[in-house]
């Protein structure tokens, strides 16, 4: 029984760990690597409990009528799902055109497999119908960062450097749940000094940690950040040499905060102005500061503006670039920073290259072979391709839309009408249920591939061990449908690799570098790695900034309300998260029984206030509606929440049927994170 040395399916972190095949199951084991120093959370100990689940799924699956989706799925060759797939991708596209066919990633899917089916889409189909899962995740903090920095990478230094900060200030981030052997670098800042600062709207298991924990009205995130950069504009502490030799565009945004003194911010957020002030001051007086920003900040419709004022603040206090300093945002998904590097994300191509960019598309396009002009442009953003119309056919990777998506009721009766629908996924996921073809793939334990943690460090997936008889890998499905429609591609993840290396060179997320060898070697190889001599980057920007002008740019962003904002009929805002038992859409973890049977449902967290102004007791059942359907939850009640706002996890249905598709002009994010909801007590039966 050989050990074989990987890490984590589940979330950025990337915890590695060590599994040996065995009888009767695969034992798994924590193992020392540099992010997770032998730690695990109870999802990682877990994963290994899906390997053989009895929902496994071990033959693809067509309709017993095909067409008829009410008709039930049964058991179907390989053979005759491909040629299903084939048959209705080159219906649509002869009778509605290329763009009608199109595809879903995911952030959970390996570097090679991300790339491959960016190609797939762009070269076997030719259409420009492509976006993931990733666009409702890191897309805000993505645009901000590339705007004003030149290059996104969630951390731009190891996530070892928390220790060292003596001031973090997260916003909308709970590490502490979401990935907890990460928290070890914040209980050592702690135990030398540091102090935490945390903005949460709920008192997280991180906020109870921190020093000061700030309660911000979901959506007012902004306007908390501006009203900082007032108060170190004021008192002076803005690095005014920093400033001058590193960044452009600074004036603008100081006349800009005029508007938003203290009192003023206190007004709008709920956040004492003692509380602004003191933050400021651990800020930029107790040595190295970070500001990280995660979800809870950035998926609002405002997100990426909310995204750079954090950057502003951190550029005017000279944090950025500094050792033990700076600014960054948390990355969720296991591959969600590889994820949007390769070509699944609609105006990308790989290398973090712009589709609309004659040099960017002539590169490609010679490693691949073909005619600069043959390739689409840029296409539809998630939400936008999920609820147009002209999309006929869609083949789904690595994502339970029905669950994730925003105003899930209507993204779920779009999936109900399309022509065709193509699930791969290792169970019949709420998505899978409403498919023509259900495809059952490799488990991250059955395959090879990289992944990128939230680090930029690019890690080895490994096989340790064969998939079942007649489940294939994404790579052998997308090669076996690429050669019916008369395209031939590797399924090798090894070759795939050495492809994207090649596709991705001379790019912002440059991996020509890095080898399967050196990731094994090294402990992984930070992007950028142009070359295979060069070291990798760590940190980034100690040097300068990959903008034209080589400085980092300010840019003057406003507070906006959330496109919908409390009123008579909707009486609440909700905000959605994540606990800490489960992982994403709930595919996989509401499936672990150790995970289930510590939280088997969701709850609804409400203040005593609330519950008592509608007589709701912990565990009763309520109703949570918005302007776009309802869902229905246990009520757990909590004086860590603001009274004014509800809570629920979107690991199951439900929560995703109230949120709102208000997309971020810039980034396309909708606003997961504040909509209008009524609250109501259910009699008991
Ligand atoms: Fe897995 Fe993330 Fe938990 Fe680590 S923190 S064990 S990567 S889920």
């Amino acid at each position: 029984m050989t050990a074989t040395d990987t890490h984590c399916p589940y979330c950025a972190l990337q915890c590695g760990m060590t599994l040996t095949p065995g009888i009767p199951r695969v034992k798994l084991e924590p193992r020392e690597f540099p992010v997770n120093k032998g730690g695990l959370c109870a999802k990682g100990f877990t994963a290994a409990d899906l390997l053989d689940h009895r929902d496994r799924l071990l033959t693809p699956l067509v309709r017993k009528e095909a067409g008829n989706r009410t008709s039930p799925l049964r058991e179907a060759t390989w053979d005759e799902a491909l040629e299903a797939i084939t048959t209705a991708i080159t219906t649509a596209q002869q009778k509605h055109g290329r763009d009608s066919v199109g595809a879903f990633g995911g952030g959970g899917l390996t570097n090679e497999k991300a790339y491959a089916l960016g190609k797939f889409v762009r070269v076997a189909l030719r259409s420009s119908s492509i976006d993931y899962n990733g666009r409702f995740c890191m897309s805000s903090a993505a645009t901000a960062a590339n705007r004003s920095l030149g290059i996104d990478r969630g951390l731009p230094f190891p996530i070892e450097d928390l220790a060292q900060a003596k001031t973090i200030l997260l916003v909308g981030a709970n590490p502490a749940d979401a990935m907890p052997p990460s928290m070890q670098y914040l209980d050592a800042g702690r135990e030398h000094g540091a102090r935490h600062v945390v903005v949460d709207p709920r008192r997280t298991n991180t906020a109870a940690g921190a020093h000061l924990h700030l309660q911000p009205l979901p959506g007012t995130d902004l306007a908390l950040a501006n009203g900082m950069l007032h108060i170190a504009i004021r008192e002076g502490y803005v690095d005014e040499d920093f400033v001058r030799a590193r960044t452009t565009g600074f004036d603008a945004v100081r006349a800009s905060t005029n508007s938003y003194w203290p009192e003023r911010v206190e007004r709008m957020t709920g956040v004492p102005e003692k509380h602004l002030r003191e933050t400021v001051r651990l800020l930029a007086t107790q040595g190295p500061a970070m500001i990280l920003t995660a979800r809870g900040a950035e998926q609002h419709s405002n997100g990426t503006d909310t995204a750079q004022a954090y950057l502003n603040l951190a550029l005017a206090l000279g944090l950025v670039g500094r050792p033990s300093s700076g600014y960054g945002t948390i990355t969720g998904q296991g591959n969600g920073q590889g994820g949007r590097e390769h070509g699944q994300k609609a105006d990308q191509l790989p290398g973090y290259r712009k589709l609309d960019d004659p040099a960017a598309r002539r590169h490609v396009a010679a490693v691949w072979g073909v005619d600069p002009d043959d390739l689409p442009g840029p296409g539809r953003s998630a939400y936008e391709m999920l609820t147009d119309d002209s999309l006929r056919v869609l083949m789904v990777l690595a994502s339970n839309i029905v669950v994730s998506a925003p105003n899930s009721n209507l993204v779920r009766s779009k999936l109900a009408a399309l022509d065709f629908l193509v699930v791969s996924d290792i169970f019949r996921s709420e998505t899978a249920e409403l498919a023509d073809v259900v495809l059952p793939t490799a488990q991250w334990a059955e395959e090879e591939g990289t992944m990128t943690n939230l680090e930029g460090r690019v890690i080895r997936r490994k096989r340790a061990l064969d998939p079942p008889p007649d489940v294939k890998t994404d790579l052998e499905t997308l090669a076996e449908l690429a050669r019916r429609l008369g395209r031939e591609e590797s399924s090798d993840p090894r070759t795939v690799f050495d492809e994207l290396r090649r596709a991705s060179a001379g790019g912002i997320a440059d991996y020509a570098g890095i080898t399967y060898e050196r990731i094994e070697a090294e402990d992984g190889v930070f992007w950028p790695c142009p070359a295979e001599d060069h070291p990798g980057t760590p940190r980034l920007f100690a040097d300068g900034f990959p903008t034209p002008d080589g400085r980092a740019r300010f840019m003057r962003v406003e507070h906006r309300d959330p496109a919908e904002t409390p009123d008579k009929t909707y009486p609440y805002v909700l905000t959605t998260g994540r606990n800490m038992q489960h992982y994403q859409s709930g595919t996989q973890t509401r499936r672990v029984k150790a995970l289930n049977v510590a939280l088997p449902e969701p709850r609804a967290e409400i203040h005593p206030d609330l519950a008592r102004r509608h007589g709701i007791a912990e565990g009763d059942l309520v109703e949570l509606r918005s302007r776009r359907g309802a869902a229905v939850l246990r009520a757990r009640l909590s004086d860590g929440i603001r009274p004014d706002t509800v809570f629920a996890p979107f690991h199951w249905p439900g929560a995703n049927a109230l949120t709102n598709p208000a997309l971020d002009p810039h980034s396309r994010m909708p606003e997961f994170k504040a909509c209008a909801v009524a609250i109501t007590r259910l009699q008991p039966q």
